[in-house]
């Protein structure tokens, strides 16, 4: 496990300009109620991000999500600034009404773009604070075969807004083999109702090997299964997130336990500008299309 994020290596992810001024990442986490969501955000961003910070109490992080919440962190790496934001938002399934859940995450996606949208067009459009959302953690049950029609409906209401990386929840609950027949099958079913989910780019001969094989591996990887914890383990020396059973402890961090590592290095190493792309050149740009196209702009 690296000491350092890394996003501050990645030759070209970011323009000259870009590593003065800094830039902004922005992630949704989305899925039912339970599945592990503000577990995985604090174990995502808080194990490296904060490695050198003051680690609020996690007893105290963790309560049920009632509302759209956002973090921030500023990190530094080598002279190139993140501003790294993370949207918790409550989970559907419990609530008496699911859809008014649904629509204010949708509603807050487009909120973010029509700011952009009016920053652009204002006087100060050179200095645009990009709030707009990159990427959506869509969290699947680990107990239901494939995907259910509710995450059906709603995958499809986010996919023309925003980067889809679908996740298994909980994948400590699975055995290597049923997370391989669970994964088939959610891309089975992802391609059988046309989502449009987030496309790993295509890479060409002239790439940097490093990068090929990273994207192709993390790519034959998703949906990603996870597993998030707030508890610490002492293993081999060293303070380890685990989830701790009768027969061993499930590290959180260990790519052969999860793929949890792999997401946070897709997310904050070698996707991150991708992701951020294809949400300005093609999500914004649809976006922004339909607006103009309805005259009230
Ligand atoms: P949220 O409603 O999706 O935000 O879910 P929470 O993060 O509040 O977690 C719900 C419950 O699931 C808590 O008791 C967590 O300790 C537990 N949990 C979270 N992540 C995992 C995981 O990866 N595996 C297992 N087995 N339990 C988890
Ligand atoms: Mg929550």
């Amino acid at each position: 496990v690296p000491d350092y994020i890394g996003f501050a290596n990645l030759p070209n992810q970011v323009h000259r300009k870009a590593v003065k001024k800094g830039f902004e990442f922005t992630v949704v986490v989305v899925g039912e109620s339970g599945l592990g969501k503000s577990t995985l955000i604090d174990s995502l961003f808080q194990t490296n991000l904060y490695a050198d910070r003051n680690i609020p109490n996690a007893k105290a992080r963790i309560k049920k999500t009632v509302e759209i919440r956002k973090q921030t962190v500023d990190i530094e790496e080598k002279g190139v600034r993140l501003r790294l934001s993370v949207v918790d938002t409550p989970g559907f399934g419990d609530a008496l009404n699911n859809d008014k859940c649904w629509d204010n995450i949708v509603k807050f996606i487009d909120e973010q773009y029509e700011k952009y949208l009016s920053d652009e067009s204002g006087l100060n459009r050179r200095n645009i604070t990009d709030q707009r959302v990159h990427c959506c953690l869509y969290f699947i049950s680990p107990t239901g075969n494939g995907l259910k029609p509710l995450d059906i409906e709603f995958m499809k209401r986010l996919d023309t807004r925003v980067n889809i990386v679908p996740v298994i929840a909980k994948s400590d609950t699975l055995t290597a083999h049923e997370i391989k027949t669970l994964k088939r099958k959610i891309l089975d079913d992802i391609r059988t109702h046309s989502i449009d989910v987030y496309t790993f780019p295509e890479t060409d001969s002239d790439e940097d090997e490093e990068f090929k094989r990273e994207n192709n591996q993390l790519k034959s990887s998703v949906p990603f299964a996870v597993v998030g914890s707030n508890k610490f383990y002492d293993i081999r020396g060293k303070k380890v997130r685990g989830r701790q059973y009768p027969w061993g402890i499930v590290e959180v961090e260990n790519l052969e336990h999860c793929d949890f590592a792999k997401l946070r290095s897709m997310l904050i190493r070698t996707h991150m500008q991708d992701l951020k792309e294809v949400t300005h050149e093609v999500l914004y740009e649809q976006y922004r299309a339909n607006r103009l196209r309805s005259g009230d702009s």
